[in-house]
């Protein structure tokens, strides 16, 4: 993948760039990200935090996970665009929306996670692990051990 990762929303007064590559990507089946989105699911890959530079403001809503974590979804409040995810469970990593990257094939995914309510119509028949609920502690750092 070739760095730095940029991105934005689609009225572009939100932009960022990456300066490193993703710790963890993943299809995210869970209900929070179908509602957020509209969609099937939520195709995400989390980055440093300190490898990122915004442009814009982006408006958080605040939502509780069933684990009981806080997860904050960061949108444009201009075009309503999803571009960020803040997640209690990882707090030095940031969430980026695959679409909002200008080249939305630098998302490598590793897993489809949530698939416990992953919808009737959504094919997940790509060959990637699929994992029912969140990943356990053991899974999670078998995704964090590929990028290293
Ligand atoms: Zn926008
Ligand atoms: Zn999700």
């Amino acid at each position: 993948m070739e760095l730095p990762l940029s991105g934005g929303c689609r009225c572009g007064s939100i932009r960022y760039r990456c300066s490193a590559g993703p710790a963890f990507s993943w299809k995210c089946h869970c209900r929070d990200c179908q509602q957020a989105s509209g969609s099937a699911y939520c195709p995400v890959m989390y980055v440093p935090k300190s490898a990122m530079t915004i442009n814009g403001t982006a408006t958080y809503y605040d939502v509780k996970a069933e684990s009981g974590n806080t997860v904050s979804r960061g949108f444009c409040p201009e075009c309503g665009s999803n571009l960020f995810i803040l997640a209690d469970l990882v707090p030095d990593l940031q969430g980026i929306w695959a679409s909002s990257l200008d080249d939305p094939n630098n998302f490598k995914p590793q897993v489809h996670v949530w698939t416990g309510s992953a919808m009737s119509w959504n094919a997940t028949a790509d060959n990637l692990p699929v994992i029912a609920k969140a990943p356990n502690e053991e899974q999670f750092n078998a995704l964090l051990a590929e990028n290293n």
